[in-house]
């Protein structure tokens, strides 16, 4: 991999998909996914296949039908995950997978209730058996920011030697400052053998608040990849947010020398996308992908942004996909704003759906006051829904029939 180049590794539908309000069908994982791959994301970890029958089935669908980014599943390690994991991802171009196991010893203690010793030994099984079932493996001691750094240094060690691709050091629980976190990738980089011949990735939560800020900090520290999800969801206080990670290295690229992969203009339609399925969207003062994030209400503000946008703005609304054209839509509105509106949203309807969508769409004006961008994407989610229960419906008579 590239020294220059930072690869973003999404994980909307793991992490993310199993926090409260977050669950998603398998067929709006695959849209995710879809999604997900058309804005350049380099690796989808797409669910953990051991944890139910309905995630592997997710899992081998979009391995086997997204193509572009590597396609990974989580497993612990223990020989039944790891190839169940191995079975879900072996359609994809690209396969992986990602083995994790605790390193702390609050963890090793009263959760695994195993030794150091008997840690080290399973990594490094581990990882051997992964290797034989997909391209690649990912290793990541869980709660590695509460490790003690010797043993980070020795279990770390095991899994390169063992043929790990990717080492992960997640911060799961949200405890690291950037100083910190940067610190331990710095330790790792020293003094383990061979860390120079893997790619170093971030797993960040925003316990504190500090998630990206730990992601970019981690980046300084020449980690080159970044764990992230769409809208920052995720356990507790979710995820480091892919679209801030991803505006920070844009913006401050005279700070951040990097390339990636992502097309930052399909920012803003992912996340409404997400938003349209899961329960909720992000919060109005969200940055980047918040419906107030480029909103000026101040006198002092507007008459700043109406002479020279950067007065007030260090990155163009258009820039991160937010349409910077905002008619309001309501009753009055016609088909052609319609039209327009689900273009910049990422839909591009055939005529005879267009106008199923616009006869829902003037009902929906009739009840509400301004329709918003989520209204729309429900809208064309729930019409989209409609004819995959049809289409399923009518793959089960043909079944029959045979
Ligand atoms: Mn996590």
């Amino acid at each position: 991999m590239s020294n220059d180049r930072v690869y973003f590794f999404d994980t909307t539908l793991r992490d993310g998909e199993q926090s409260p309000g977050c669950s998603m069908t398998q067929h709006e994982k695959l849209q995710m996914a879809q999604s997900l791959a058309d804005l350049g994301v380099d690796v989808i970890e797409a669910g953990f296949a051991i944890s139910s029958d309905g995630d592997f089935a997710s899992i081998e669908t979009i391995a086997q039908e997204v193509r572009g980014p590597v396609i990974a599943s989580l497993a612990r390690a223990k020989t039944e995950d790891i190839e169940r994991a191995g079975q879900a991802v072996k359609k994809a171009k690209r396969s992986r997978i990602h083995i994790f196991l605790a390193s702390s010893d609050i963890h090793l203690e009263y959760k695994l209730k195993i030794s150091r010793e008997q840690a080290i030994e399973n990594t490094a099984k581990a990882v051997a058996l992964g290797k034989t079932l997909a391209d690649e493996v990912e290793f990541s001691p869980e709660d590695a920011t509460r490790t003690s750094h010797d043993f980070l240094c020795q279990i770390v060690g095991v899994a390169i030697e063992a043929g790990a691709n990717v080492i992960n050091l997640p911060d799961t629980v949200g405890y690291a400052t950037p100083s910190d976190y940067a610190g331990m990738f710095r330790v790792i980089r020293e003094r383990v053998p061979g860390a120079d011949k893997v790619t170093l990735s971030a797993h960040t939560h925003d316990d504190l608040g500090l998630a990206v800020a730990n992601a970019l900090a981690a980046i300084d520290a020449g980690v080159r990849q970044v764990e992230c999800t769409i809208n920052g969801i995720g356990e507790r206080a979710g995820n480091a947010a892919l679209e801030e990670i991803a505006a920070a290295l844009r913006v401050r690229a005279d700070r951040y020398p990097v390339e990636h992969g992502l097309n930052l203009e399909k920012l803003y339609p992912i996340s409404q996308q997400l938003a349209g399925t899961i329960s909720f969207g992000p919060s109005p003062n969200k940055a980047i992908v918040g419906s107030n994030a480029f909103a000026h209400e101040a006198g002092i503000h507007q008459h700043g942004v109406l002479s020279n946008p950067l007065t007030y703005e260090i990155m163009t609304p258009a820039s991160v996909g937010v349409p910077t054209n905002r008619m309001v839509l309501g009753k009055h509105s016609g088909r052609h704003a319609l039209r327009s509106r689900l273009i910049a949203l990422g839909y591009n309807l055939a005529p005879a759906d267009l106008d199923i969508a616009y006869r829902a769409f003037t009902e929906l004006a009739d009840k509400k006051k301004a329709i918003y961008d989520l209204d729309l994407i429900n809208l064309v989610a729930h019409h989209q829904r409609h004819e995959d229960l049809i289409g399923e419906a009518a793959t089960e008579t043909i079944a029959r029939s045979n």
